[in-house]
């Protein structure tokens, strides 16, 4: 059954570099606009460059809800977007990371960095661990991902993790698609533990 994302929390992570090309942003425009149509808040690292600051620009100029998390010493540079009135400052990256995915209906990663991928990475990690249990959405623009995903896939090729592994995470080749994607995707099995690694 179609879930109801009115009013949801999703986190998004994506990129804080500024000197990409026009079709990443333009994944963040088409993004936003799905953010604001859905009523749904958005949970983002609180950066005012790059696909984050675009993302989070494109929604508060549509009276959309965003929510930005930042630890103490990114805020000490200024990298913290000005418009955004709804903060969370930490200490650390990772409780950040575990706040940004905080009562989340579920994360969404756009193409970025080294700190996009590893917030990826972890909250696939947690998902497989029972630790978190909404859906994660990879946008695979342009084939950004496709190294990843096919990573990923030797990895469950070569027994390093289970075939059911690969429904932890959902691909979408425009974020045109992602919202729809967390809407029809079902939540992990909270016994997920049973099944997270090979016994022998
Ligand atoms: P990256 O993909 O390497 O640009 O990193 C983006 C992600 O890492 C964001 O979702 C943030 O949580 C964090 N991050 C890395 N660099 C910055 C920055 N300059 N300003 C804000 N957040 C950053």
């Amino acid at each position: 059954m179609k879930k109801k994302l009115n009013g949801s929390r999703i986190a998004v992570y994506c990129a804080s570099s500024a000197k990409i090309n026009k079709g990443y942003l333009k994944q963040a425009e088409y993004l936003a606009e799905d953010f604001i149509e859905k009523n749904v808040k958005l949970v983002f690292g609180g950066g005012k460059t790059g696909l984050m600051g675009h993302l989070a620009s494109k929604i508060l100029a549509s009276d959309g809800q965003v929510q930005g998390v930042m630890p103490n010493f990114l805020k000490d540079i200024e990298l913290h977007h000005p418009l955004v009135e709804d903060f969370i400052f930490v200490e650390t990256m990772s409780e950040r990371k575990k706040l940004l995915m905080k009562d989340t209906e579920g994360v969404i990663a756009l193409p970025g960095g080294c700190g996009t991928l590893e917030e990826l990475l972890e909250v696939i990690t947690l998902k497989r661990l029972g630790r978190y249990l909404k859906p994660i959405i990879i946008v695979n623009y342009d084939g950004f991902y496709d190294s990843l995903i096919e990573l990923l896939s030797k990895m469950v090729k070569e027994n390093f993790m289970r075939s059911e592994h690969l429904s932890l995470w959902t691909v979408v080749s425009s974020s045109k698609d992602a919202l729809t994607a967390i809407e029809n995707t079902k939540d992990w099995e909270s016994n997920a533990l049973k099944i997270a690694t090979f016994k022998n």
